[in-house]
């Protein structure tokens, strides 16, 4: 048996779990996935050095670059169903791949998903998950928020930052194991008219729904919506969803749980783009990750 094909069956094949909606799973050149709903998917990478530190934990790496791809599904308005999971890794070494895993199973378990399919080669440590989830309802775009609309965040800011900055402690750390907003989507689904997943700092992607919908914003946080301070504005790593609902659904928003805060309006103009924090205006130049100027 090929080292690659011995990794496969003892730490990934392992894990797979029998459904119904996994008509072929791990071992054929490809998997069969049943469904009656829209399926939606997504892929993202995360290399060693780059988005997780060097030497981290296999179980940790593997948690952490599993939730990072899968919380674009839950920002989408779906629940992730499946994945194929692609390694890259410098040394196929047995106790890597066994802690490695271990992370894959907690994943699976915690987020109720199904390892369908995968690849390893050789080369720098990288780890590219790519997720399948069943649509709720409509899809949640960022190019559908409405001028005075509410702008809502699903948890705390600057978690992950404050997570990454802490590494030793491993308990409830939201670096190593990102808490996903999963079991709140299908309430905010369906009052929510634009969504995106905060991953790049929280200014920033509010922009990217502002940009995608042609309008402005104004919010004001408070030490509340934070772990640290005025810097998880932009920190990124948060893995919460930032999202926008009419005026008249604010209550029924606030209702659904209470990590959810209101933080900001929508308005007509990019141009009056207003941040407050503790009530003082905030101004930065650097608003969230941008992989290309790092
Ligand atoms: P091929 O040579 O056809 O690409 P592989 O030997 O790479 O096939 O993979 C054999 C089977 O094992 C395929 O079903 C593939 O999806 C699965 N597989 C490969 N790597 C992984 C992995 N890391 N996790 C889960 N399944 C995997
Ligand atoms: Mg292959």
């Amino acid at each position: 048996m090929s080292k690659e094909k011995d990794l496969i069956e003892r730490f990934f094949r392992v894990l797979e779990n029998p459904s119904s909606d996994i008509r072929i799973g791990i071992g054929d050149d490809g998997a069969v996935i049943s469904s009656n709903s829209d399926i939606v998917t997504t892929t993202d990478t995360s290399r060693e050095g780059t988005h997780f530190p060097a030497n981290l934990e296999p179980k940790y790496i593997a948690y952490r670059s599993l939730a990072v791809a899968c919380s674009d599904i839950i920002a989408m308005g779906a629940i992730p169903t499946s994945f194929l999971l692609s390694i890259s890794h410098t040394d196929a070494n047995d106790d890597w791949f066994a802690s490695f895993s271990d992370g894959v199973k907690e994943f699976c378990v915690d987020y109720k998903c199904n390892l369908i399919g995968g690849d390893i080669t050789k080369g720098t440590t990288c780890i590219t998950p790519t997720f399948f989830g069943k649509l709720l309802g409509k899809p949640l775009l960022r190019s559908s928020a409405k001028v005075d609309d509410c702008i809502f965040i699903s948890n705390t800011l600057g978690r992950g930052y404050s997570g990454r900055k802490n590494l030793s402690n491993t308990e409830n750390n939201h670096f190593l194991k990102p808490n996903l907003p999963q079991n709140l989507i299908d309430a905010i689904a369906s009052y929510a008219t634009a969504c995106i997943d905060v991953s790049d700092g929280f200014i920033l992607d509010l922009e990217r729904i502002c940009d995608a919908s042609k309008v402005g914003f104004k919010v004001a946080l408070n030490s509340k919506h934070t772990s640290i301070g005025k810097e998880d504005l932009y920190c990124g790593d948060d893995y919460i969803l930032c999202f926008t609902a009419s005026k008249s659904d604010l209550e029924n928003v606030l209702n659904i749980s209470e990590d959810i805060s209101h933080v900001g309006f929508i308005t007509n103009s990019s141009n009056e783009n207003e941040i407050l924090y503790e009530n003082q205006k905030v101004t930065f130049n650097k608003k969230g990750w941008d992989s290309f100027s790092q």
